[in-house]
């Protein structure tokens, strides 16, 4: 799968091409398998011509008639990311949920703690109770410290568990190919790329390559030291060029912090992230703010600049919970009413008429 996004603008002498004009071009375009639209303004109209690569034969026969004046050519470098690209129209079903189409959220522990698989199945039973429509927990863990709890290959059977048991699609970071491997033959829904490795191209090759025609779905979290938002979408490419286009954009935090947060909150990058790119965005709260009581705010901010969801940690009993749970997971109850919330906002930014500039 190689689409070409170059967008070649035909600017005629007069206003607008007359239609045997219109037509003459046309036909030369659709000689070299690209496509002609008009696009009309008051004054002037221009000519997109839509195809696969610049076809320089095909650019100088058309600059060779003598009612056309010049043309300009715009390349996007996302190819396949890109809010105009051919996957324009991409939509990524998740369970009986089209992501865009009514909040998505994603909601679990942080981490699973192998030694206590119940209390990770209660949780999940909770958050899709509370209204959440995938559950997330943590196999695999990036930790700072290596003596830390570092995960166990053997809390995917009680992630396949809860998946079974509520119906749900499943959600768990993947680091190595190890990992990775597991989770694909295991079946879990979503793979999440973890800020630390967010700038790992190797890794997010390989995820391409190995979730190509699964139905998988990449969560792919900003890494904390992304500055443009260019480098962001552009490890979204590197997914999609191997392969697989079912990727979410997460915005998680970056650093520096603010003062008293995790890190700095970056919500406010959706708007910006959805007019680059046709991605879902799925925000977490949890990791930017970094304190339970400050996720329900944070978390309708998202969804105020037009997230298509959020992933929350959440945890019946956070004090037993490993992992960012004691600090950051909200309660089940605290999510339910922050899911009745995040469907009201949802419904006020959808009927609100878009400013332009
Ligand atoms: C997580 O989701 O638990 C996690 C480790 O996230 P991040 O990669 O954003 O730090
Ligand atoms: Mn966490």
């Amino acid at each position: 799968m190689h689409f070409f996004i170059t967008l070649i603008m035909i600017i005629p002498k007069e206003p607008k091409l007359t239609v045997e004009q219109l037509s003459a071009v046309t036909a030369i375009v659709e000689e070299y398998d690209c496509k002609l639209q008009a696009i009309v303004g008051h004054h002037r109209s221009v000519y997109a011509v839509l195809g696969e690569e610049r076809k320089t034969v095909m650019v100088n026969r058309i600059l060779g008639l003598d009612f056309i004046d010049r043309f300009d050519a715009v390349d996007s470098p996302f190819k396949l990311m890109d809010s105009s690209s051919e996957l324009a129209h991409h939509k990524i079903v998740l369970g009986n949920h089209i992501v865009g189409e009514g909040p998505f959220v994603i909601a679990g522990h942080c981490t699973i703690d192998p030694k206590n698989p119940n209390l990770f199945i209660e949780s999940a039973h909770a958050v899709k109770e509370a209204g959440a429509k995938a559950i997330r927990g943590g196999v695999w863990k990036p930790r700072t410290m290596p003596y830390s709890f570092q995960g166990d290959d053997a809390s995917v059977k009680i992630l396949m568990e809860a998946r079974s048991q509520t119906g749900l699609p499943v959600d768990t970071e993947v680091m190595d190919e190890h990992q990775l491997r597991i989770a694909v033959e295991a079946g879990v829904d979503i793979l999440q790329v973890g800020a630390r490795n967010a700038l790992n191209y190797s890794l997010l090759k390989s995820i391409g390559q190995m979730t190509q025609n699964k139905k998988i779905a990449v969560l792919l979290k900003r890494s904390m030291g992304m500055g443009p938002i260019n480098e962001f979408i552009a490890a979204a490419e590197y997914i999609a060029a191997a392969g697989n286009p079912d990727i979410m954009l997460c915005p998680r935090g970056t650093n520096p912090t603010m003062d008293g947060y995790r890190n700095y909150p970056d919500e406010s990058i959706t708007p910006l992230l959805k007019e680059k790119t046709w991605a879902p965005v799925i925000v977490d709260p949890c990791h930017s703010v970094g304190r339970a009581k400050y996720v329900p705010s944070a978390a309708l901010a998202a969804i105020a600049y037009g997230a298509d969801g959020v992933i929350i940690e959440s945890h019946l009993d956070p004090q037993r919970g490993i992992g960012d749970d004691p600090k950051q997971s909200i309660k089940p109850a605290i999510l339910k009413q922050l899911i009745t919330d995040i469907e009201a906002i949802w419904a006020i930014k959808n009927r609100t008429v878009p400013v332009e500039n």
